[in-house]
């Protein structure tokens, strides 16, 4: 009986891969990118990576988009409800005591991305998708005339 000739890639008879890829494309680098690609995609598309997304657009906005974060803090209303689910979006801030509260809320030394907290609907939106529901709304937009 003739020996059939394997291909190491997923143990079918050479050329008969249902994939049609060649064997030798097969190497371990492709697969560590098939991964990457992988992990990439499942990242790209969870809540952590949409809350990182948020702090970064936040601070971006917070130092480079003054004029911004003035149109949206005149439009936005409400108070607080010290929840704390906006102090744990993505990672958790360690001023962030278990009750809720911020240890240096009063200290005047918070972040600037905490005092504009929320910017816009956005971020009324990763609050509600992180399961909590902020305080604050915002007056629809007007267009300038
Ligand atoms: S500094 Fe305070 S307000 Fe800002 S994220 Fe941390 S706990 Fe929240
Ligand atoms: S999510 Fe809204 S209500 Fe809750 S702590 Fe943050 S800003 Fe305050």
């Amino acid at each position: 009986m003739a020996e059939e000739k394997q291909c190491g890639a997923c143990m079918s008879p050479a050329g008969a891969c249902a994939c049609g890829k060649s064997p030798s494309r097969r190497t371990p680098l492709a697969f560590l990118r098939a991964w990457i690609r992988l992990a990439a995609g499942f990242f790209a598309g969870s809540l952590f990576s949409r809350q990182m997304r948020g702090r970064l657009r936040r601070f971006w906005a917070g130092n480079f988009r003054r004029g911004y974060v003035k149109r949206q803090l005149a439009r936005r209303r409400g108070e607080c409800g010290q929840c704390g689910v906006c102090c744990a979006l993505g990672i958790t801030c360690p001023a962030l005591r278990q009750a809720g509260c911020c240890s240096i809320y009063t200290t005047g030394g918070r972040p600037r991305n905490c005092e504009i907290f929320p910017l816009d609907e956005k971020d009324l939106a990763d609050v509600k998708l992180s399961g909590g529901a902020c305080a604050y709304w915002f007056e629809p937009e007007t267009k300038a005339g």
